[in-house]
């Protein structure tokens, strides 16, 4: 067994040489125009590579080649088993990387490595196996037509499916996308972040040796406008999946109507209430699940960021809420024993502590609220939360996508909805009571992709996972995924 300390995971992060070249066509590849720009860990401060600055010569090519793939069958037309195959090695092989990813993540965006390393990750190779494992098990229709008639109901894979996703889990967001995709028969590009292109330049290697024919998987990196634009834009992508804000999101649509009408799949961002009401039974857990809002230092959309809670107990529930949030106190992401890393840029730090200054206008502070300095980097924010928030303060209706939690109260149920639903986002929502009764009452009533009782943020395999709303739109996970990456066709048979 390793024994992870600091030391350790400092000098496998000092031996790591990560690639910085794009993949197209089964090759690493500079850009088209040779130009690059500086990769750097916003936990140093310091560059940890260069990586090819696409733009809309290497999306053409990209695309023609994902084109290419699909028509020759390569992929597209490969037994299902086939494929699942090739997928199920693909999470061997993530696997057995565990640990150059998580640091490649860590060093990458600022999350704590242990925390990827222990939870994140092999759970990421769990909805891999997952969704190859549903390859060959989606069945198709056979409709009820009169004697003489056969009408048969087929999933075909779309064709040539774009993935633009954001830095918060890169690897995560990369593989919901992109593994459902593969397990249909697509051909995928991939833009990850310009922050956090590191892992999906690692999972294009795994594809390769687990035997993912070349032009099937490529990975373009490079800047929003410049790669992803183009991919929005282009004429012969026929469907786009997107993960990141809802501004980003509502341009994807735009890009579609001026394009080839691409289907677009939205998974945008989110403000989500969690309700805390006074029959709660365990209000030290409830407590603890709601200072969970800095885990990954708050850069999550579906985080608890609103916690309603009762005014009965919310003096004494802010308390434990309080106490609990100490544990998140900023450190080095290298550090085991880190459960807050840094912030992903200096940009988005800065971004977030205008939120927080807005935020000591509004309410009132009670904990945190301060940038802090860590070795060379100022890109560390401290668990933060405000009291006596209103839904008319800006903290309380904008994403701010930090390690920030704003309190708010009610005397009876219906105030506890209406508040909950009062924000343009549908992403989830949380409820703890231990009356039943209420229990599905807010399940019924909250507008979210997902309401969780008496839990915050499950997330699985197993469920679809996505938002109402300016949240977005289609679903991520479960077997509804498959939906989005396949198009219906009958045939008619007359006999
Ligand atoms: P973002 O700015 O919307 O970026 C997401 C992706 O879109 C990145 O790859 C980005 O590229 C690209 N992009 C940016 N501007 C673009 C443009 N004009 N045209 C085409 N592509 C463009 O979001 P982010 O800051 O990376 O991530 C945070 C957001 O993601 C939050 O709003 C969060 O709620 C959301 N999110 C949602 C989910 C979900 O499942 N609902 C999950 C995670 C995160 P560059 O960054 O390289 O420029
Ligand atoms: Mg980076």
């Amino acid at each position: 067994m390793t024994t992870y300390s600091l030391d350790f995971w400092t000098r496998r992060s000092n031996e790591l040489k990560p690639e910085g070249l794009a993949f197209v066509d089964g090759r690493f590849v500079p850009s088209l125009s040779g130009r690059t720009y500086e990769n750097r860990n916003p936990a140093t401060n310091s560059a940890i590579n260069h990586i090819a600055d696409c733009d809309d010569s290497d999306v053409d090519l990209a695309v023609a080649a994902a084109r290419r793939a699909f028509e020759a069958g390569v992929w597209s037309r490969r037994s299902p088993t086939e494929r699942k195959r090739i997928l199920l090695r693909v999470a061997d092989l993530i696997e057995r990387d565990l640990e150059t990813i998580a640091l490649l993540e860590s060093m990458d965006m600022g999350k704590p490595v242990q925390v990827a390393h222990d939870y994140e990750l092999p759970d990421l190779v769990e909805f891999v196996r997952w969704f190859a494992e549903s390859a060959d098990k989606l069945y198709d229709e056979i409709a009820p037509a009169a004697p003489g008639n056969l009408a048969m109901i087929r999933r075909e894979p779309i064709g040539v499916v774009a993935a633009v996703v954001p830095w918060n889990f890169p690897l995560d967001m990369a593989v919901w996308k992109c593994i459902p995709a593969l397990a249909t028969g697509n051909s995928i590009i991939l833009k990850p972040a310009e922050q956090s292109p590191l892992t999906a330049l690692h999972l294009a290697k795994l594809m390769s040796e687990a035997g993912v024919p070349d032009g099937v998987f490529n990975v373009l990196t490079g800047y929003g406008p410049s790669v992803g634009q183009p991919l929005g834009l282009h004429m012969d992508v026929d469907c786009l999946a997107f993960t990141g804000s809802t501004e980003v999101g509502k341009k994807f649509m735009g890009f579609s109507a001026q394009s080839n009408m691409k289907l677009v799949w939205l998974e945008c961002g989110g403000k989500s209430p969690n309700l805390i009401f006074e029959d709660t039974a365990d209000l030290d857990a409830a407590a603890e699940l709601a200072a969970r809002v800095h885990y990954n230092q708050g850069e999550i959309c579906s985080s608890p960021t609103r916690l309603i809670v009762q005014n009965s107990i919310k003096d004494a529930f802010i308390e434990k809420v309080m106490a609990h949030s100490r544990a998140y106190a900023p450190g080095n992401p290298l550090d085991p024993k880190t459960l807050m890393g840094a912030m992903v840029d200096a940009e988005h730090c800065s971004r977030v502590m205008s939120f927080i200054e807005r935020g000591r206008q509004e309410a009132n502070l009670v904990l945190g609220g301060n940038r802090i300095s860590i070795g060379a980097s100022s890109n560390f924010i401290e668990p933060t939360i405000f009291d006596c928030v209103t839904q008319k303060h800006s903290i309380a209706r904008d994403e701010i996508f930090g390690p920030v939690l704003s309190v708010l109260s009610f005397d009876t149920e219906e105030e506890a909805v209406a508040m909950a639903n009062d924000t343009i986002y549908g992403l989830m929502a949380s409820v703890f009571t231990s009356n039943l009764s209420r229990a599905h009452r807010m399940s019924e009533v909250l507008r979210a992709g997902t309401v969780a009782v008496n839990t915050v943020d499950l997330i699985s395999p197993l469920v679809p996972f996505g938002g109402m709303r300016q949240s977005g739109n289609g679903r991520d996970n479960s077997l509804h995924a498959f939906e989005k990456y396949t198009q219906l066709k009958t045939t008619w048979i007359k006999f």
